[in-house]
């Protein structure tokens, strides 16, 4: 793929091919920076959605006829793409889940059924609450630990309290590629050398980096790779679990159903091979290929276009923030990408969020869904502007000045 000619990368022209951009809210151009907690979709995905609904609708992997055949194709079709965007060995690591939520439920589940107690698990501060709450629900039923790497005031991990954390009883380091709330890009690289040679494995939480980064699971290492389909472009309720050949051939089934068996018989069923054995019920079958059609939409840039145009994006919107009187930027990690998350002092962040929502500017604001994190920073929640390749300068120089006049009307 590395040969082929990319796309230059334009931020005009990419904004053309986001047709929610262009709409009015409250009769103000959208600034859309909610972009951590889901993305605008490219026309071409949408109209893969309506194609597939219109002319190839039908039940996968059952039927002899026509369409059933043509769904299944371009099913099996979005796999194989996806396993060669994120450089999987094997297409049959790919499995399909509603998201990362499923996806860490799922390792949590059939991976944790291979754990014993007085085994440990491995997270972090700043994790996103559906990479803390599936750990604890196996750490209830296996009798395994939970333990907990802290963080600076910077919001970046302690390596030190790593290394004291990681041992030999470490079955699974489950970490966030880079934080949702923090925007901290975690060094996963010694991570996953690390846990590897005390014989752990690692499961990245993959939902803020696939957007942003080039993602090689092999060069990577890691073990599991968990993303959600609605974050990169793609529609909601479709999601992705890379896992290793090796480890998913251990992992009992998660869900039982159609689909997954081999054989059922009253007595006995046996299971289906990789990746239907985690694949139980009719799937997403529209997701999968329309996300697909979103990894498409991206693999014609330069991701490294993409990461350098988002990282000057964050440089200028951090630098114009931090000549705010009061303000309390919340995540100044140095490896940082596309959020900004701050509060002002005095301004409960719903308000500040209220009144940017006025001025037709989609920010977040609350705990986002990390709550741990808040009360290590002791602070009921954030404003967050989180960016995609779509975001543009002058969006900044609007939110800006958006968030000089409300914080004059609140003070
Ligand atoms: C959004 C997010 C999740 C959860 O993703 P869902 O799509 O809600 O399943 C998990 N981790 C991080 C870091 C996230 O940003």
């Amino acid at each position: 793929m590395e040969n082929q000619t990319k796309r230059r990368f334009s931020v005009r022209e990419v904004r053309e091919d986001f047709p929610a951009l262009r709409q009015l809210v409250y009769n103000k151009n959208l600034i859309y920076f909610d972009n951590g907690a889901t993305s605008q979709k490219p026309q071409r995905v949408i109209d893969a959605i309506d194609r597939f609904y219109t002319k190839e609708n039908a039940n996968i992997h059952r039927g002899v006829h026509y369409l059933s055949q043509k769904a299944t194709d371009h099913y099996e079709e979005a796999r194989t793409f996806i396993a060669n965007y994120l450089n999987a060995k094997h297409t049959h690591e790919i499995i399909f889940t509603k998201g990362t939520t499923d996806s860490i439920n799922l390792v949590a589940f059939s991976f944790g059924e291979l754990l014993s107690a007085g085994d440990e698990i491995l997270i972090s501060a700043m994790e996103h609450h559906s990479n803390i709450v599936p750990w604890q629900l196996l750490c209830e039923r296996k009798k395994c630990v939970l333990k907990v790497v802290p963080i600076n005031s910077k919001g970046e991990l302690i390596m030190e309290e790593f290394d004291r954390l990681l041992s030999e009883k470490t079955k699974l380091v489950a970490i966030t590629h880079i934080s949702n709330t923090l925007g901290t890009i975690n060094p996963v690289r010694e991570i996953i050398n690390k846990a590897h040679s005390k014989g752990a494995r690692v499961l990245l939480d993959g939902a803020q980096s696939i957007q942003h980064l080039k993602i090689d699971v092999q060069e990577l290492g890691c073990d599991f790779y968990a993303f959600s389909g609605h974050k990169v472009f793609g529609p909601t309720g479709i999601g992705v679990l890379y896992g290793k050949e090796a480890i998913l051939e251990k992992m009992p089934p998660y869900q039982g159903g159609g689909d997954m068996i081999a054989k059922v018989t009253f007595e006995k069923t046996t299971y289906n091979e990789l990746p239907l054995k985690f694949e139980a019920g009719t799937p997403h079958i529209a997701g999968g290929i329309c996300l697909a059609e979103a990894f498409r939409y991206l693999d014609q840039f330069n991701i490294q276009d993409i990461e350098n145009y988002e990282a000057e994006l964050v440089n200028y919107a951090q630098d114009l923030l931090s000549t705010f009187e009061d303000i309390e930027p919340v995540g100044t990690a140095r490896q940082k990408a596309s959020v900004v998350s701050f509060n002002i002092e005095g301004i409960h962040p719903f308000d500040l969020g209220t009144l940017l929502d006025k001025q037709g500017i989609a920010v977040r604001t609350g705990h986002h869904c990390t709550q741990p994190l808040m009360d290590f920073f002791k602070i009921p929640g954030t404003v967050r502007a989180s960016f995609a390749f779509y975001n543009t300068k002058e969006e900044i120089d609007y939110f800006i000045e958006a968030v000089q006049k409300s914080v004059q009307l609140l003070k």
